[in-house]
C-alpha cells in the first residue's frame, strides 16, 4: 500500500506511511475480537516510530532501550511527555526554567532534572556514564571511583528518607490543633495516576488535560480517547476526587494541529479559555467527554486563566448546553459535578468576591499568578532571580480570593508550584487553604509539616506578616 502510494498518488513517503497506517488501524479497530481490536495501537505505534525516522527527527534517547540521562538545550512540554519514563533517569538542559512546564513534568515524573546547566552541548557525551544531582544541580561525566561511591550513599540517604515519610501513608493531613487540609496530587496524565496513589494523595487537585493533546502529534484527541482516560482517571481513584482542569492550551504548550497564530508575547496572549471559548466544538468536546466520565467517579471540572465573571457565565452556559446534549441522548452523567476556576490572574484574584458565588471552589494557581502580578515571564531563564513566589503582592492576592471564597461558601486549594513550598505552609493554614495539590513526590513531606504545625500559635503573626 505505501509503495503502491508513492508511485500512483505522488506522494511523499511519510504521508504514506501515515495514511496507510491510519487505514490499517481502523481496519483494526472495527474487527470483532478484542485482541485484535487492539493491535490498532500497535500499526500506530510502529507507523510512527517509522515517520519519525523518515522525517529525519532525532529520536534518540526517546528510542532507547536502555536508561538514559537527556541532555538537551531544551526540552518542550510536547517533547517531554512524549519521553518513556521508564528509560529516562534524569535529564539535563543548557536553558529552561524552574517554572517552566518542563521542570513541573520532571517533578511530577518524579525525574531528576538540572536546568540552566553551565555545560556544553557536544557528541562526545554520547553513550558516557553519568550522574545527576539534582540538589546540587551538578552532573558528573565520567566520574571516577570515589564520585561513584559518595554519590551512590547520598542517592542511598534520600532513598531512606523518602522511605521514612512513607510511615505517613494513611495519616490524616491534620494539625497539632486539629485544622484539616486537604492534600491532593497534580498529574499531567492518566499513568501519573498510580505514583499519586502511591504516595497516598487523597484525590486530584489538578489533572492538566492540555498534555492529553499534547501527547497527540497530529490531531485533537477525540471525545471517546478523552472520555476513556477521564474514566480511568476517576475509577483508578475509586471515589476520590479527580479534579480535571480544561484544555490550558497556548503560550509554552503548543499543539501543532491547533495552527495558532505567532505571538509576540504568548504569555499575555491567546491561551486556554481564552481560546475554548473561541472553539466552542473543542471546548463541548472535552466537556462531553468529561461529562460523560463523570458517571464513574468523583469528577470535578475546573477553567484556567479566568479574568472576568463575564467569561465564567458564559462557561456555564456551555456547560448547561453540554449537559442537555447528553440528557436528550439519554447518557448517564453526574448532575452536581463541582466546576471550580483557576485563580491564577490578579484580575480573578481582585473579582473574587464577583467571581465565588458562580462556582464551588477556587483553585490558585501560583505559577502564572506570580508571572502576571510581579510582570516576569516564567519562561525566562534570565528573570529566574527576581521570581519571588513569596512576594507579598501575591500572598495579599491569595487572601484577598481566600477570604472572598469563603465568605461565599466555596472552597479555596492552592495547585501552583508553591503549594508544595513547606516554607509557606503556616501561612496558608493561617489563611484556612482547604487544600494544597502537589506534585505527588511532595505529598507526604507536606502532610509531615501540616502534621507538625499549631496554627493557633502561629496565625496571628502569619498573617500580620502579610499586612506589614
Ligand atoms: C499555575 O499557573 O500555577 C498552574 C497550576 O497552572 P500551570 O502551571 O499549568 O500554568
Ligand atoms: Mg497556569
Amino acid at each position: 500500500s505505501i509503495h503502491n502510494m508513492i508511485r500512483t498518488q505522488m506522494v511523499n513517503a511519510e504521508f504514506a506511511v501515515a495514511t496507510t497506517a491510519d487505514n490499517f488501524a481502523a481496519m483494526f479497530s472495527a474487527m470483532d475480537d478484542d485482541y485484535m481490536r487492539e493491535r490498532a495501537a500497535d500499526v500506530k505505534d510502529i507507523s510512527e516510530r517509522v515517520i519519525r525516522v523518515l522525517s529525519g527527527a532525532n529520536s534518540g534517547a526517546l528510542n532507547s532501550n536502555e536508561p538514559v540521562i537527556i541532555l538537551a538545550d531544551d526540552l518542550a512540554p510536547s517533547e517531554t511527555v512524549q519521553l518513556d519514563k521508564d528509560k529516562v533517569l534524569g535529564f539535563v538542559t543548557v536553558n529552561g526554567s524552574t517554572n517552566s512546564h518542563t521542570a513541573i513534568l520532571a517533578r511530577t515524573m518524579n525525574i531528576p532534572a538540572i536546568i540552566q546547566a553551565d555545560i556544553e552541548l557536544d557528541e562526545v557525551y554520547d553513550g558516557k556514564m553519568a550522574i545527576v544531582d539534582g540538589h546540587t544541580g551538578t552532573v558528573y561525566i565520567e566520574p571516577d571511583e570515589e564520585t561513584v561511591r559518595v554519590l551512590t550513599e547520598k542517592r542511598e540517604k534520600d532513598l531512606n528518607e523518602r522511605k521514612l515519610l512513607q510511615e505517613l501513608k494513611g495519616k490524616e493531613n491534620v494539625t497539632l490543633d486539629g485544622q484539616k487540609v486537604n492534600v491532593y496530587a497534580n498529574i499531567g496524565s492518566v499513568a501519573d495516576v498510580a505514583n499519586a496513589l502511591k504516595q497516598d494523595a487523597h484525590g486530584i487537585g489538578l489533572f492538566r488535560s492540555e498534555f492529553v493533546y499534547l501527547e497527540k502529534e497530529d490531531d485533537y484527541p477525540s471525545e471517546e480517547e478523552q472520555f476513556q482516560i477521564y474514566r480511568a482517571a476517576a475509577e483508578n481513584m475509586a471515589g476520590k476526587k479527580v479534579i480535571i482542569r480544561t484544555l490550558d492550551i497556548g503560550a509554552d504548550k503548543q499543539a501543532s494541529y491547533f495552527n495558532l497564530a505567532h505571538e509576540e508575547n504568548p504569555a499575555l496572549g491567546y491561551r486556554a479559555i481564552r481560546i475554548c471559548l473561541d472553539r466552542i466544538d473543542v471546548f463541548k468536546a472535552q466537556l462531553r467527554a468529561l461529562f460523560r466520565a463523570s458517571a464513574f467517579g468523583n469528577i470535578s471540572i475546573m477553567f484556567p486563566m479566568i479574568i472576568s465573571k463575564e467569561e465564567v457565565i458564559r462557561i456555564k452556559e456551555i456547560v448547561e448546553e453540554v449537559k442537555e446534549e447528553l440528557r436528550t441522548k439519554g447518557i448517564p452523567f453526574k448532575e452536581d459535578v463541582e466546576l471550580g476556576i483557576m485563580i491564577e490572574t490578579p484580575a480573578a484574584a481582585m473579582v473574587s468576591d464577583e467571581l465565588a458565588p458562580l462556582v464551588d471552589f477556587f483553585s490558585v494557581g501560583t505559577n502564572d499568578l506570580t508571572q502576571y502580578t510581579l510582570a516576569i515571564d516564567r519562561q525566562n531563564a534570565m528573570l529566574e532571580k527576581f521570581y519571588n513566589p513569596h512576594h507579598k503582592a501575591l500572598l495579599r492576592l491569595i487572601k484577598i480570593a481566600a477570604d472572598n471564597a469563603h465568605k461565599h461558601g466555596a472552597w479555596i486549594g492552592i495547585c501552583g508550584e508553591l503549594a508544595a513550598d513547606t516554607r509557606m505552609t503556616e501561612t496558608f493554614l493561617a489563611m484556612g487553604i482547604d487544600e494544597l495539590s502537589v506534585s505527588p513526590t511532595f505529598v507526604l513531606g507536606l502532610r509531615k509539616k501540616i502534621r507538625e504545625t499549631n496554627v493557633s500559635e502561629i496565625r496571628e503573626q502569619r498573617l500580620a506578616e502579610l499586612m506589614n
